[in-house]
C-alpha cells in the first residue's frame, strides 16, 4: 500500500526523522489557514505548495510551488488542487489532485547553498538483507544517476543479526562529504530513517531529496513510503490511512469481492484459478498472439457468484476481445465451476466477447459436456494447447 507524501512523513516524524512542518489543505482557504498557522509556529514567510497524488515527479509536472506571500499561496493552491497533474510517473491523463501539503519553505535563500542527497531503505532480494541506497545526487531522478553516473550510487547492507551499525551511519555520512555539525546529523536521520522502515513493516521508504539546509540541519523534503499489505493488520492505523482514489478502481472493487486481480494492458481477459495457474495462462495467451488485459486470480471457490463477479471485472474493459477461463479443478469440482459459468452467463444476459473455457481436472469430461449442452455462446477445451488454438483462433 502506497502512502501520500503528507502521511509518510508522519511516520518519520513519529520516529524522529526530522522533516519540514506542513499542514494538508483540501481547498485554497484551508491553504491560507494552513500557511498563516506555519507562520505563527516557524516564523517563516515563505511556504511551498505540494500536490498529494501516488506519483513522483511531481515537481516537473508542475505540482510543487514556491508561494512566497499569503496571495500566492491562494493562488497556487486553487490551480493545484482539483488540477489533472501529468508527471514522468503518471498516465498521460494524469493524476486529479484532491489535497495539497502547504509546508514551511527549508531552503533559506542567501548564505550558502542547501545539498541536496537521495536515501531510501528497502530490501534487497537479491542478498535477503534490507539495504540503505544513498548518493550525492538528490533532488532528481535516480535512475538516471543510475544510468549516467552510477558511481554516485553507494549503498550499505544492515546484517539482520545486528541491526544498523555506527560505523555505517558514519561511512554514509561520510561518502556523502558531510562534517561537523551536519555530519552528526546526517548518523541521527539514518538511524531514524531506518527504523521507522523497519518498525513499519514498510517494503520501501524513500527520500528524495534529504536536504542539508544552510545551518546544517539534515531533512526529509520529500518521502515516498510502500507499505507491506500483509502486516497491515499490526498497524491499524497505518491502514486507515489508505486512499483508494489513487488505486486502479477496478482493483479496488475486485479487492472487496476478495478476488486477486492486476490491470494489464491487453485484449484477452483471464479467469484463473491460482497464482501460479495464472502466469502460466498469460504466457500461453502471448504464445497464441494475444496480450493478456489482466491477472485474474478467483480462488479456490470458483461458484456462480464468483465467477459472474470476475466476468463483470473483466468486461470492465473496453480492450477485452475474447476471455479465457482456465480453471484446474483440483479441491473444486470442474462440473461445479461449469455450472458456475453457465450460471453467471445467463444471470448476465449475453456476453458480446467469445469465451473460451478450459476445465482440467476432477470431471473435467462432465464439465466439458455441461458447457457443450447450454446452448451457450462458449468454447470448451479440455487441453491447454487446444485452448490456446481457439484463443488465436477468435483473435484472427
Ligand atoms: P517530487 O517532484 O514529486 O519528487 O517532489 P519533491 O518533494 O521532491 O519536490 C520537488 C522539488 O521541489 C525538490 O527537489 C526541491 O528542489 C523543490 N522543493 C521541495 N520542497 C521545497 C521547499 O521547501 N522550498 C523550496 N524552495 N523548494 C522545494
Ligand atoms: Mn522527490
Amino acid at each position: 500500500m502506497n502512502l501520500h507524501e503528507y502521511q509518510g512523513k508522519e511516520i518519520l516524524n513519529s520516529f524522529g526523522v526530522r522533516i519540514q512542518r506542513g499542514i494538508v489543505a483540501t481547498t485554497p482557504a484551508e491553504a491560507v489557514a494552513a500557511a498563516k498557522k506555519l507562520t505563527e509556529d516557524t516564523g517563516t514567510g515563505w511556504h511551498v505548495i505540494k500536490a498529494q497524488v501516488h506519483a513522483g515527479g511531481r515537481g516537473k509536472g508542475g505540482g510543487v510551488k514556491l508561494a512566497k506571500n499569503l496571495e500566492q499561496v491562494e493562488e497556487i493552491a486553487g490551480n493545484i488542487i482539483g488540477m489533472n497533474l501529468i508527471t514522468p510517473q503518471t498516465s498521460a491523463e494524469g493524476k486529479k489532485v484532491h489535497q495539497v501539503l502547504v509546508a514551511e519553505d527549508v531552503y533559506y535563500p542567501g548564505d550558502s547553498e542547501p545539498e541536496e542527497y537521495y536515501m531510501s531503505v528497502l530490501l534487497n532480494r537479491a542478498t535477503g538483507r534490507n539495504m540503505i541506497m544513498y548518493s550525492t545526487e538528490g533532488g532528481m531522478d535516480i535512475e538516471t544517476v543510475a544510468e549516467e553516473t552510477p558511481h554516485l550510487i553507494f549503498h550499505e547492507e544492515v546484517d539482520p543479526a545486528t541491526g544498523l551499525l555506527g560505523f555505517q551511519a558514519r561511512r554514509i555520512a561520510f561518502n556523502l562529504g558531510l562534517s561537523g555539525m551536519a555530519f552528526k546529523e546526517m548518523t541521527k536521520f539514518v538511524f531514524a530513517l531506518y527504523k521507522a522502515y523497519t518498525n513499519s513493516d514498510s517494503s520501501l521508504f524513500e527520500i528524495n531529496p534529504v536536504l542539508k539546509t544552510s545551518d546544517d540541519k539534515i531533512m526529509a523534503v520529500d518521502a515516498k513510503v510502500s507499505l507491506d499489505d500483509n502486516a497491515l493488520f499490526r498497524h491499524k492505523d497505518y491502514a486507515a490511512m489508505r486512499d483508494t482514489r489513487e488505486e486502479n478502481p477496478v482493483e479496488v472493487e475486485a479487492g472487496e469481492k476478495g478476488l486477486n486481480y492486476v490491470d494489464l494492458d491487453g485484449n484477452v481477459g483471464c479467469m484463473v484459478n491460482g497464482a501460479g495457474l495464472a502466469m502460466a495462462t498469460m504466457d500461453l495467451i502471448k504464445q497464441a498472439g494475444g496480450e493478456p488485459a489482466n491477472f485474474l486470480d478467483v480462488g479456490g471457490t470458483a461458484d456462480a457468484e464468483r465467477v459472474e463477479a470476475a466476468f463483470k471485472l473483466i468486461l470492465k474493459d473496453p480492450n477485452v476481445k475474447a476471455i479465457l477461463v482456465n480453471i484446474f479443478g483440483g479441491i473444486v469440482r470442474c462440473d461445479r465451476v461449469a455450472q458456475g459459468i453457465v450460471d453467471a452467463y445467463k444471470n448476465m444476459g449475453t456476453i458480446e466477447v467469445p469465451i473460451i473455457v478450459r476445465l482440467q481436472g476432477t470431471n473435467a469430461d462432465i464439465a466439458k459436456e455441461l458447457i457443450d449442452n447450454s446452448g451457450l455462446d462458449v468454447q470448451s477445451a479440455i487441453e491447454f494447447q487446444e485452448a490456446a488454438d481457439k484463443v488465436q483462433a477468435v483473435l484472427a
